[in-house]
């Protein structure tokens, strides 16, 4: 038995890592299957302080986004993308072997592979056939879980959460665990934030990142909203220096009066740009568009889709495959990409049906 074999913690040996599309296939050349933007921004470096550590939590990136997020400095934590935040919840208010956390499939992966590595039980109350919360699955689960995590719009259906409903499972849980609202993509449907909410309900998180409609993946950079209670018990868990000085930097930038303004114009172009390629694949009679477009990418069943998704790999585009979530079979999922690469989606896709003896 090697030393791996025989050290490795229990819960990690069935665990297999995040199957992102790019680890799955290597090369291509348009990649529409992370929900990235098309648009790379450019940003100045200042290195004079690069010989320092930089403070734990950068007080004008803090107060930069508040202003953007409507809500207080001590309301703010920043984390290595929200991906880091959901494991911070995880870690900070479940104990191992012991609790659980709720989650509403299909929606974000990364709810139960944080829990699972982290030795969390994972319940699931699934969403309803028109992807809605099904809240009375949900409230069935009071008491027995710390986290609930439910997104809105939903990664991959692009559904939002009606209000009332969020309003339902906010007071459900209100004594007993924390409501997170992954809220990624809220810039492509901005005014249903439920940012607002956070002066009233006490066991509300909100999670955002900039690495969507802000085009900045590659900085790693998210932030947890939450009463200043919850961000002080997230600050005893986070590692001593999670925002390297140049993410603080270009945040900052990002987060300027010119960088929101740069992100929003982008934000317009690319839902226009998804109007187009949502009517484009509803045109096809062999697709059938499946949820909502609240977010940049479309969802969509092809029951052809596994020589779909070949077709496109051997042409050096990368989509998404959703068909494994729950009620998603034959689902794939594509991210809303710049003019070029969504008319290139679309031929592409023209002259498979055609290969097919589909007339498109
Ligand atoms: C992309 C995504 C994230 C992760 O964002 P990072 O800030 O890049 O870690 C979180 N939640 C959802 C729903 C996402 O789609």
């Amino acid at each position: 038995m090697s030393i791996v074999d025989k050290l490795l913690c229990d819960n990690l040996k069935a665990l297999k890592p995040y199957e992102s599309a790019r680890r799955l296939f290597s090369g291509g050349q348009d990649w529409l299957n992370a929900n990235e933007s098309p648009f790379a921004n450019a940003y100045d470096i200042d290195h004079s302080r690069f010989n320092r550590y930089p403070d734990c939590q950068p007080a004008s990136l803090i107060k930069g986004y508040a202003e953007y997020a409507g809500v207080r400095y001590d309301q703010v934590i920043c984390t290595r993308g929200a991906d880091e935040g959901i494991e911070l919840l995880i870690r900070t208010f479940c104990t191992p072997g012991k609790d659980a956390i709720l989650i509403t499939p299909p929606t974000y992966g990364m709810y139960a592979i944080s829990a699972e590595t982290c030795n969390i039980g994972i319940e699931k109350a699934p969403l309803c056939e028109d992807f809605s919360l099904d809240v009375d699955a949900m409230l069935k689960w009071v008491g027995k879980v710390n986290v609930v995590f439910v997104c809105s719009p939903n990664n991959p259906t692009g559904t939002r959460i009606a209000p009332q409903q969020l309003t339902a499972i906010l007071e459900g849980f209100a004594d007993s665990a924390l409501v997170v609202v992954d809220e990624a993509y809220i810039e492509f449907d901005e005014q249903f934030s439920t940012a607002p909410m956070l002066a009233q309900y006490d066991n509300l998180v909100i999670l955002r990142t900039l690495s969507k409609a802000y085009a900045l993946a590659g900085l790693r950079c998210g932030f947890t909203l939450a009463s200043s209670d919850i961000i002080q018990a997230l600050l005893k868990v986070i590692a001593p220096y999670p925002v390297p000085e140049p993410v603080a930097q270009i945040a900052c930038q990002a987060l300027s009066e010119q960088g929101v303004a740069q992100m929003r114009s982008q934000v317009s172009e690319l839902n226009q740009q998804k109007a187009w390629l949502k009517s484009s694949l509803d045109k096809f009679p062999s697709i059938t568009l499946v949820g909502d477009d609240n977010a940049n990418f479309i969802l969509f069943r092809c029951e052809q889709r596994m020589e779909l998704m070949a077709y496109l790999v051997e042409q050096g585009m990368l989509i998404r495959d959703q068909s494994k979530q729950y009620n998603l079979h034959d689902c794939l999922r594509v991210t809303v990409g710049n003019d070029e690469q969504n008319q290139r989606f679309v031929a592409l896709l023209t002259t498979f049906f055609q290969q097919q003896g589909i007339s498109a």
